[in-house]
């Protein structure tokens, strides 16, 4: 998961790494009442999940209060790269004397961590890895060992920092190592790490990534999902254990295990081709368990996609016998309609593996006129297809 900057900026504050005053506005009102708590000039930043705000013109400064509620008025609502945005960050205005770049990442090719520097920090570090590519030092940072010291004192020689700030910045990337580790992250960003006109260092715009699987580890991490940005329904599908993605078709797509719910994916869409185009409508595993309940929950989710027109319930049965899924599937609508969520899309089914022959058997006695039973994978893809276009 991708953090927002004053996201970001949290954890760096929590472990030390130094940042300025700041808080977030969701209105103009709301970020002139922060720019009266921070007194003097404040810096009005667009929160998006994108780099290139300054250049976009979503980072201003502002003269006073009521300039900071102008400046808000201007960038609230902006689309930044195509990302609306909702809130901004009013933070203290400092002199800057110089800009720096530093970051630690997983780097995965090498099996390792990645720690890069720069001098010449600001809006354009990608630029500068292009361009002067000597000027973006690279060490490996062995995951062990980690990042005392003397691996900083490393960093910062490489970078060629100035002496006048190399302390500072030896303790800053000690104290970036740590935000890294502790909240397990695959990337931490500076930039602009910034030495000021009074000499202190002062982390301005920071980007964190998270590591998902390690959120188990973070309880409070989960106050950082944006649910006003997630999809409603992967965010009841994430509640209901389940593995859903919302893709941009008309067929539900309902498997158990990853594989066979990919495959099913491009059988879909190429069997749709027939039929002015017809594709998946999401992804959606069931795992292992297909229970009724289980069963439900991946029905009720499919169903209530408007897009929707017609599900492909497609199961290969192993630990969980296919006897288990149809009565699976029956119990399924039973406990939808008990609801009042009366079923009307039609569900094309194809069930093999473990005790298939029951498991059919089931579904054709079953007497629901929505479900049908198709032998084969193509087959059911075809049938799916065919009813997705109303043809
Ligand atoms: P980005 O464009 O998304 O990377 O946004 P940043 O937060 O990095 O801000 C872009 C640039 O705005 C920085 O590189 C600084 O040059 C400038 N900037 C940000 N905060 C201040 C500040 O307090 N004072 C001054 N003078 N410039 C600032
Ligand atoms: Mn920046």
């Amino acid at each position: 998961m991708d953090l927002y900057e004053y996201q970001a900026r949290e954890l760096f504050d929590a472990h030390g790494v130094p940042v300025i005053a700041a808080f977030t506005a969701d209105t103009p009102d709301q970020a002139f009442a922060a720019a009266e708590k921070i007194g003097g000039m404040s810096v009005v930043k667009a929160q998006v999940k994108t780099g290139g705000r300054g250049k976009a013109g979503g980072v201003k400064l502002a003269q006073d209060a009521n300039d900071a509620r102008e400046k808000a008025t201007a960038i609230l609502g902006m689309d930044i790269k195509g990302h609306m945005v909702h809130r901004v960050l009013v933070t203290g205005a400092v002199d800057i004397a110089k800009e720096f770049y530093v970051s630690f990442l997983l780097d995965r090719a090498n099996r390792s961590y990645l720690a890069m520097a720069s001098v010449e920090g600001g809006m354009d570090i990608e630029e500068v890895a292009r361009t002067k590519p000597e000027a973006l030092a690279r060490i490996r940072v062995d995951a062990i060992d980690g990042v005392d010291a003397a691996k900083a004192a490393e960093i910062v020689d490489a970078a060629k920092f100035p002496a006048d700030v190399r302390d500072q910045v030896i303790s800053v990337l000690q104290k970036l190592w740590d935000v890294l580790i502790k909240e397990d992250a695959t990337l931490v960003e500076v930039n602009p790490l910034v030495q000021t006109d009074d000499g202190r260092l002062l982390a301005i715009d920071g980007k964190v990534t998270l590591d998902d699987n390690a959120a188990f580890r973070h309880p409070s991490h989960e106050a950082f999902i944006d649910t006003a940005a997630t999809d409603p329904i992967e965010l009841r599908a994430k509640e209901l254990d389940l593995n859903y993605v919302k893709l941009e078709g008309q067929v539900g797509i309902i498997g158990n295990g990853a594989g066979l719910v990919m495959s099913t994916l491009d059988v879909v869409a190429y069997a749709g081709e027939e039929f002015g185009g017809v594709k998946p409508a999401n992804f959606l595993d069931i795992g292992g368990g297909a229970s009724a309940q289980v069963m439900a929950n991946g029905l009720d989710i499919v169903l209530n996609d408007p897009e929707v027109k017609a599900v492909f319930v497609n199961v290969f049965g192993g630990i969980t016998a296919c006897d288990a899924v149809a009565n699976g599937i029956v119990q399924a609508i039973a406990l939808l309609e008990s609801r009042g969520e009366k079923v009307t899309k039609p569900l094309v089914c194809r069930i093999d593996g473990n005790n298939a022959i029951e498991g059919r058997r089931i579904l054709d006695q079953s007497g629901l006129s929505i479900v049908e039973r198709v032998e084969t994978m193509d087959q059911a893809a075809r049938r799916v297809a065919q009813l997705a276009a109303g043809a």
